[in-house]
């Protein structure tokens, strides 16, 4: 299981909560997780991977003796700012530079489940790292801010679908044109309408895209509380059509995706964890698609290898046992030897069977 579906919005998350409220003898676990809005956001590109912490919020709770935990937003991909210290999360022990996963067998809020060290630091950051913080970091950390806040109340008031709040932003912003609201967000037509029409739900990428094009609420959008624009230019916070904020912002999140995921991510795979679909991917970062690619096929390659060599001293050492007891290695043996009931039936492992066969032969 992934260890970061526990915040999640899926079963590993109802099924943590469940155990945990009867444990607790508690019956509001479910806000701690993103379970109350399952319904709304699909999974993809919703929860990182990795731990994420603020330095300065670990040190200040430790120095004044308060409990140590990982508050809920951290947790959610597109948020990079703590949003009380306003600097960059962080995602690498400071002491050993490994990325931790946001539950292990050694985790302990605060410190390192690698090392075991603090990874707290009650210094605020200095105005030079400050400057990383764009205007879209703060508002994407706001807006999920809003969407935790909110999450208590889901109980008595379920959210009303998504592809109304969509549908209205699209009549009322974009005058129903959905080539030009998906040219807006950065997504193909097929997947623009498919939100407006229901058939699948955007990603939370996707919904905040969408709220930022508008500069409404990410709230707003999903009660459905969307006004038609005051001003009649359709876009007053969107710096530019082309180059827009979307495309920044999926250069960032994919680089900062392929940087935690320093091996073993194939394009398709970060596009599932960003919310994109594949095409938009590779038109927005072609060189970063080829990258990976080209980076996956040789892990592919090189765990094949690995693979192979392994087996193949298996088989080595199993037919060496089995001639030293002066019993004849076939293949049934051989597998039973080795305790690998399928060691030879793939074709590159019977033929390093038999190359070993023919050998103790011509001896
Ligand atoms: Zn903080
Ligand atoms: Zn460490």
């Amino acid at each position: 299981m992934w260890s970061q579906m526990v915040n999640g919005a899926g079963k590993s998350a109802e099924d943590f909560v469940q155990v945990l409220q009867q444990l607790t003898s508690r019956t509001d676990l479910d806000a701690l997780t993103l379970i109350l809005l399952r319904s709304i956001l699909p999974d993809r590109g919703l929860l990182r991977s990795r731990r994420s912490w603020c330095p300065a919020c670990y040190g200040i709770w430790y120095e004044t003796g308060k409990t140590l935990y990982d508050p809920l937003i951290w947790m959610l991909r597109p948020v990079t700012v703590c949003p009380v210290h306003d600097q960059i999360l962080q995602s690498k022990c400071p002491r050993c530079n490994r990325l931790l996963m946001p539950l292990d067998r050694h985790y302990r809020p605060g410190f390192c489940s690698r090392c075991g060290s603090f990874l707290g630091n009650s210094c605020i950051e200095t105005p030079e790292s400050l400057q990383r913080v764009t205007h879209w970091d703060r508002w994407v950390t706001e807006n999920v801010g809003e969407l935790i806040a909110m999450l208590p109340t889901l109980r008595e008031s379920p959210l009303p679908p998504i592809q109304r709040g969509v549908r209205t932003i699209v009549e009322t912003h974009y005058q129903g044109n959905i080539a030009e609201f998906a040219r807006t967000i950065g997504v193909s037509k097929t997947t623009a309408w498919g939100w407006v029409s229901g058939k699948n739900r955007p990603p939370i990428t996707g919904l905040l895209n969408i709220c930022y094009s508008v500069s409404i609420r990410l709230t707003d959008l999903l009660v459905n509380r969307v006004l038609a624009p005051a001003s009649p230019k359709p876009y007053p916070d969107y710096e530019s059509r082309n180059g827009s904020s979307a495309s920044r912002l999926w250069t960032r999140s994919a680089l900062q995706v392929a940087e935690e995921h320093s091996f073993a991510l194939s394009a398709r795979k970060l596009s599932i964890m960003l919310g994109i679909d594949r095409k938009t991917l590779k038109i927005r970062l072609p060189s970063l698609v080829t990258k990976l690619s080209q980076r996956y096929q040789c892990l592919k390659t090189a765990k094949a290898a690995a693979r192979f060599f392994k087996d193949a001293s298996r088989i080595c050492r199993s037919v060496k046992v089995l001639l030293e007891n002066c019993i004849y290695p076939s293949r049934r043996r051989v597998e039973t030897v080795s305790q690998r009931p399928s060691l030879l039936r793939s074709r590159s492992n019977q033929y390093v069977w038999k190359t070993i066969l023919r050998r103790n032969n011509d001896v």
